[in-house]
């Protein structure tokens, strides 16, 4: 799981590190198949229900899913880029999202505080305490600050397989759900929005959109319980 979470990141960082305007977004997933296969992994999304694509790139009110193509990435975008790798026999899965150029305070907000969302999720995961503690970390995060957390799609267990259980949702209520164990593997997800939480799925079945329209954010790490803090397993 480390070295599968090791190899995801890396090729995050480079496709966070090669983004620019102007670019296909369909660049980016050519990089992220052709980065993973180098590493020895595959790429995890490519096929998986029909998925065409080994990389998410979702923007501005795209909240996740979003299928790479010839759309281009301007100055200003918010692009979520959600990537995940087999490696081994072992899944690791990873998002971020990255304002392109210049991009206004709100959005730098909206971006900030669910990356922070994420890393009070990470706090809460910790031997004994329960998945509803999670939830409830990254939930009041973004509450606090004025957004909104997606309620129909959420972290989940990882392993052998991309998708396990438990769910994670990133919403409920402190000391309920399944109790965290060591050595139990989780991708946590805050998927986060400048407006109403809810969301509507595209015509072609996949990208999810924010159903205000608002702007979204989401960031992942895909972590193990320990007996203290959690590792974070989709680090370089
Ligand atoms: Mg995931």
């Amino acid at each position: 799981m480390r070295d599968a979470g090791k190899a995801t990141a890396s090729v995050l960082k480079l496709l966070a590190l090669s983004i620019r305007p102007g670019m296909k977004t369909s660049e980016l997933d050519t990089i992220a198949s052709s980065e993973a296969l180098k590493l020895g992994g595959k790429p995890s999304f490519k096929g998986f229900r029909g998925f065409p694509a080994s990389l998410c790139v979702s923007i501005n009110n795209e909240v996740v899913h979003g299928i790479p193509g010839d759309r281009i990435i301007s100055e200003g975008d918010v692009v979520s880029l959600d990537f995940g790798l087999k490696l081994r026999g072992f899944q690791g899965d990873t998002a971020l999202t990255i304002g392109v150029g210049k991009i206004n305070p709100k959005t730098s907000k909206l971006i900030k505080v669910t990356k922070e969302a994420l890393e009070a999720g990470i706090q809460a995961a910790r031997n004994g305490n329960r998945v509803g503690d999670i939830s409830t970390a990254i939930q009041k995060h973004v509450e606090s600050h004025g957004f909104a957390v997606v309620r129909e799609y959420t972290g989940h267990g990882i392993g052998r397989q991309m998708h396990e259980d438990p769910h994670v949702p990133n919403f409920g209520q402190p000391g309920t759900g399944p109790v965290l164990k060591r050595g139990m593997t989780i991708a946590l997800e805050p998927m986060v929005t400048a407006g109403d939480w809810r969301t509507r799925l595209g015509n072609d079945g996949w990208v999810v959109y924010t159903a205000d329209d608002s702007l979204a954010a989401h960031f992942e790490h895909t972590i193990a319980i320990t007996e203290g803090d959690a590792e974070i397993l989709t680090v370089n």
